[in-house]
C-alpha cells in the first residue's frame, strides 16, 4: 500500500489509491445525494445519528463533484466523463470545500453520536484538516510533477466492465478533450520541483502513452460507429501531443535545475514531516517518539537474531569459525537458509496451497473466527497490472461491492534466471509463509472481511493506513507466538529479518526526511544492517525519495497494537482472551489504533 489520496493527487499508473481500492463494503446501500441542504448551522444538522449520516453523505457527494478522478478510483463510474483541470481555480475550490465542511463537522456534537459515528467524525475531521494542510502548507502541486498524470482514470474506465464498451469509449472521448488543458495547468502550477519527482514524471510518460494506445486499440475492435471512432482518434492524438509536450518541458526543466543547483530538496524537513505524520498516521505518539521506539526495536531484534544465529551456526556453517561482527554472523546464516525455496514454476501454486493451511491453523488454535462464506481467490496478477508488487490483495472500492476480492500473485516467468533466483531467495521457504500471513490470512484479507461487517463508507474511504498495515504486521508475530512454524529457530530468524524491514522503514523515513541521512548511509542501513538484497535496498531508497511518512505506517501501527494488547491483558487479567481481543479490535473498521484503544477501554456495552 502506498500513500493515501490527497485532494490534489491524481492516481498514477500502477500506484493504487490504497485504502480506497483495498476496502470493500459488501451490500452497502447509499442514500441518494441530498442537494440544497447546505444552509442552516451544522449543530442543527447533527441532532441525532440520522443527521450525522446525512451530513457525511452530503460531504462525500460534494467531494466527488469536486474530484471526479478520485470518484472513479473508488468505483463511482458515473463521473467517468468528467475531468478536472488541476489549476489554481480548482485548488481554490478544493480549499473552500474543505474549510466549509471542516466548519460544519466541527459543529457536530460528538457526545450525541454512537461510538462508531464518533470515530467516523474523527476520520472526517482528520481528512479535512489534512486537505487544508496539503493545499496550504505541503503544496505538493508546486514541486511534484508526477502528480499530473491522466492515465489512472483512463486505465480504470477502459479496463473495468462497469458498462458496455461503447459507453465507456464515449466517456473516454469526453475525458480526453481536456487533456491538453490539463497539462497546460500542470505546467502553470509547478514552481520549483525536486529532481527526483521530475525524473519520475518523465519516466512515467511512456506508460501514459501506452494507455492512450490501448484506448485506440480497444476502440478499433469495438462496435463504436466510424464517426465516433474518428473523434476519439483525434482526441487521442491531441492527448499524445500534450503528454509529449509535458515530458519535453520537464526534460528541459530538469536540465536547468541540474545546471543551476536550484532544485527543491526531496527531503520534507522536520516541520512539514511532523504535521504530515500527525495527519496520516494519527498515532498517539509523535514522529520523533516513534522513531525512538523503532531504534529500540531494532536493537532488540538484532540481539534476538544473534542468539538464533548462534543456535543455527553449526548446522548452517559447519566448522567455519564465527565472525566477531554480529551483522556478519547473522547475514551468513540468513544467506545459507535462503537457499531453501520453491522452484520458480511452483511459486503461485505454493502460495495457493498455503492459504487453506493458514485458515486451518487459525481455527485449530482459536485465534479468530473466519467466515467460510468468503473464501479468498488466489490468481495470477492480470498482465496489465504487473510490474509493481510481487503479491497483494486487490479488493474493489466501496462502491463496487459486487466485484470479487483477489490475492494477486505475479509469477516469476518474465524474470532472468538470476533475478528469479534472487526473488526466490528473498521469498524463501519461511518468508513466503510470512508473506501469506501478512497479505492474506490473518492479515489484510481477514481484516478486510471484518471491516466489511461494520460498513462505514467514511472508514472505507478515509480509513487509517497505519491500523491496516499494523494489523498485518501484528498478524505475523501473533501467528508465530501461537506456534506456527513449530517455534523453529529458522522460522523465528526469518520472521525477525522480515520484521526488521518494517522497523527499518521507519528509521529510514525519519532519518532521510528529518535528519538528512545520505544515500550511502541509507543503503548500508538497508542492505548490510537489515540483510536486504542490493535490488531491494535500491528500490527502497528510491521509494523514500518519492514518498514520505507512509513507510512509517507498518511499524507505528504494529507497535501500538502490541502496546494495546498488553494494556488489555493487564486490565482484564484472567478474563483476557486473545480471540476476543482480535475480534473486538477488528470490529471497529479502519479506525486509528489510538481511537480503537479508547473505544476498547470503555465499559463493555456490546460491540458497536
Ligand atoms: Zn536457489
Ligand atoms: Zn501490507
Amino acid at each position: 500500500m502506498q500513500a493515501r489520496p490527497s485532494p490534489i493527487r491524481r492516481p498514477l499508473v500502477g500506484a493504487l489509491l490504497p485504502l480506497a481500492l483495498s476496502l470493500s463494503l459488501a451490500g452497502l446501500a447509499l442514500p441518494p445525494a441530498q442537494a440544497g441542504t447546505a444552509t442552516g448551522p451544522a449543530t442543527s444538522q447533527a441532532r441525532d445519528a440520522q443527521a450525522f449520516e446525512s451530513l457525511s453523505h452530503q460531504y462525500i457527494e460534494a467531494l466527488w463533484r469536486q474530484e471526479p478522478e478520485y470518484a472513479v478510483a473508488v468505483g463511482r463510474y458515473e463521473f467517468a466523463p468528467r475531468a478536472s483541470i488541476p489549476d489554481a481555480a480548482q485548488r481554490e475550490r478544493a480549499q473552500r470545500l474543505a474549510r466549509h465542511w471542516l466548519a460544519r463537522f466541527e459543529g457536530v456534537d460528538a457526545a450525541r453520536l454512537s461510538a462508531a459515528q464518533r470515530t467516523d467524525l474523527g476520520q472526517l475531521l482528520n481528512k479535512l484538516r489534512a486537505d487544508v494542510f496539503a493545499l496550504t502548507e505541503l503544496r505538493e502541486h508546486e514541486w511534484n510533477p508526477s502528480l499530473y498524470n491522466v492515465a489512472g482514470p483512463l486505465d480504470a474506465i477502459l479496463n473495468t466492465d462497469y458498462a458496455p464498451l461503447p459507453q465507456r469509449l464515449r466517456a473516454l472521448t469526453q475525458r480526453l478533450a481536456s487533456v491538453p488543458a490539463y497539462y497546460r495547468a500542470a505546467r502553470a502550477s509547478l514552481g520549483t520541483p525536486t529532481l527526483e519527482h521530475t525524473e519520475l514524471a518523465i519516466a512515467q510518460a511512456p506508460g501514459v502513452l501506452a494507455v492512450l494506445d490501448e484506448v485506440l486499440k480497444v476502440a478499433r475492435s469495438s462496435s463504436l460507429p466510424a464517426a465516433e471512432q474518428r473523434l476519439l482518434r483525434q482526441r487521442v492524438d491531441a492527448a499524445r501531443q500534450a503528454v509529449d509536450g509535458y515530458r519535453a518541458h520537464l526534460q528541459q526543466r530538469l536540465a536547468e535545475l541540474k545546471a543551476s543547483g536550484q532544485a527543491r530538496s526531496f527531503r520534507l524537513g522536520r516541520s512539514l514531516y511532523d504535521t504530515k505524520f500527525r495527519h496520516d498516521i494519527q498515532s498517539a505518539h509523535s514522529a520523533e517518539q516513534v522513531y525512538a521506539k523503532a531504534l529500540a526495536a531494532r536493537e532488540a531484534l538484532l540481539a534476538q537474531m544473534e542468539q538464533l544465529s548462534d543456535q543455527l551456526w553449526t548446522q548452517t556453517q559447519g566448522d567455519t569459525p564465527k565472525p566477531a561482527d554480529r551483522i556478519d554472523k547473522i547475514g551468513r546464516v540468513i544467506a545459507k537458509l535462503s537457499e531453501r525455496h520453491v522452484r520458480r514454476e511452483d511459486f503461485v501454486k505454493e502460495i495457493r496451497a498455503q492459504i487453506p493451511e493458514l485458515e486451518r491453523w487459525i481455527m485449530a488454535h482459536d485465534l479468530l473466527t473466519l467466515d467460510p462464506a468468503k473464501p479468498l481467490v488466489v490468481r495470477e496478477t492480470p498482465v496489465y497490472q504487473r510490474g509493481v508488487a510481487g503479491a497483494g490483495i486487490e479488493a474493489p472500492g466501496p462502491y463496487r461491492p459486487q466485484d470479487r476480492t483477489y490475492y494477486n500473485v505475479t509469477p516469476l516467468d518474465g524474470l532472468s534466471e538470476a533475478d528469479a533466483e534472487s526473488s526466490l531467495r528473498e521469498y524463501n521457504h519461511w518468508i513466503l509463509q510470512i508473506l501469506n500471513i501478512h497479505e492474506a490470512i490473518p492479515g489484510h484479507y481477514t481484516q478486510l472481511v471484518y471491516a466489511n461487517k461494520s460498513p462505514s463508507l467514511v472508514k472505507a474511504l478515509f480509513g487509517n493506513g497505519a491500523m491496516v498495515e499494523g494489523w498485518a504486521v501484528y498478524g505475523e508475530r501473533m501467528m508465530l507466538e501461537s506456534g506456527y512454524g513449530g517455534n523453529s529457530p529458522e522460522m523465528w530468524l526469518m520472521y525477525c529479518k522480515w520484521n526488521l524491514r518494517s522497523v527499518t522503514n521507519t528509521i529510514l523515513d525519519y532519518s532521510v526526511h528529518v535528519l538528512g541521512m545520505q544515500e550511502r548511509e541509507a543503503l548500508d542501513l538497508l542492505s548490510r544492517q537489515a540483510f536486504q538484497t542490493e535490488r531491494e535496498a535500491q528500490e527502497k531508497w528510491r521509494r523514500v525519495q518519492l514518498t514520505s511518512v507512509q513507510l512509517t505506517s507498518y511499524f507505528s501501527g504494529y507497535s501500538e497494537i502490541m502496546e494495546l494488547r498488553e494494556a488489555r491483558r493487564q486490565a482484564l487479567g484472567p478474563a483476557f482472551r486473545l480471540k476476543d481481543f482480535h475480534e473486538q479490535f477488528l470490529s471497529y473498521g479502519n479506525a486509528p489504533v489510538s481511537a480503537i484503544a479508547a473505544l476498547m477501554a470503555q465499559p463493555a456495552t456490546g460491540k458497536p
